[in-house]
């Protein structure tokens, strides 16, 4: 670690360009966020980051359902469209069409989900993907080369089976995250109080924008929809997941007890207002 060199930035979105669109801006330029849901009974996660992602800006959102959830993601929609995904090909298709595609929130654990991520990861040419949940547990532990537009977001109970050596080898949660993110070479965001976020270059940044109420079902669900958004819309993934996690944590100090998931997204006008 010593030799690779270090940049610890400041996290504050001011410092970053954020994707405001351009006057003449067209809903297809604004970035296509695809999410892909879970089946029947296993849908809310994938809306949740979906909608996130709207909220993040992404022009388009897809939900990619299964066939057996296809009538409930359709019933709960209404800017977000859906698209039935049968089989591998139409995973690989996604990942070709999207501009940032978002696995692992309530998927699925089976050997017929990993064949589809594969497909996913594996498609040429490809979006950035945002991997959390499911994915990462379907990948765990992970052997494979990302890129640097690709973003894993673990919690640490996630991490830990991602990265077991990397884990039993730090002495902290930055060693941990940037030593991870160099192995995997792509964004690795080790999620929790202080949100360590790593590009595998050696960047890192600790993440001070936070509440304890944030602990709670779904909230990383809304946290991976809005990286997506941000990549979508240009942003570099480093950037983009810091940026995030910036209005992640915004949205969970202004929000405070009573605090669910849909809020955090429903709130992110006021917090992006605020920047604009
Ligand atoms: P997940 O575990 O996937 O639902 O993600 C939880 C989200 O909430 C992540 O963005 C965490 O960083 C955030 N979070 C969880 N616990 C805390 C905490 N005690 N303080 C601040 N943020 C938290
Ligand atoms: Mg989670």
């Amino acid at each position: 670690v010593a030799a690779q060199k270090v940049s610890l930035f400041e996290n504050d979105p001011s410092l970053w360009s954020l994707p405001w669109p351009e006057p003449d801006a067209h809903k297809n330029e604004r970035g296509h966020v695809i999410v892909a849901s879970g089946g029947r009974a296993r849908t809310g996660a994938a809306r949740l980051s979906a909608r996130a992602a709207l909220r993040g800006g992404a022009g388009l959102v897809t939900v990619l359902s299964p066939p057996d959830a296809l009538d409930e993601n359709a019933a709960q929609l209404t800017a977000i469209m859906v698209r039935e995904a049968r089989d591998e090909a139409a995973y690989a298709q996604a990942a070709r069409i999207a501009r940032a595609l978002v696995i692992g929130p309530a998927f699925g654990t089976s050997d017929d989900h990993y064949k589809l991520l594969l497909a996913a990861i594996g498609a040429e040419p490809r979006a950035p993907l945002v991997l959390d949940a499911d994915a990462l547990t379907l990948l765990s532990p992970i052997t494979h080369g990302f890129t640097s537009r690709d973003v894993l977001t673990p919690h640490v109970g996630e991490f830990r089976r991602a990265f077991p050596g990397i884990w039993s080898s730090s002495s902290n949660r930055i060693d941990a995250t940037r030593a991870a993110a160099a192995y995997a070479r792509c964004v690795v965001l080790l999620k929790g109080p202080d949100t360590v976020i790593a590009a595998p270059d050696g960047r890192a940044i600790v993440n001070t924008t936070g509440s304890p109420f944030l602990a709670t079902a779904g909230s990383g669900d809304v946290l991976a929809g809005l990286i997506a958004a941000l990549i979508s819309q240009g942003m570099e993934s480093f950037e983009a997941a810091a940026v995030a996690v910036w209005l992640h944590g915004k949205a969970g100090e202004r929000l405070g007890p009573g605090l669910i998931a849909e809020d955090v997204t429903e709130i992110l006008p006021a917090i992006l207002n605020d920047l604009a």
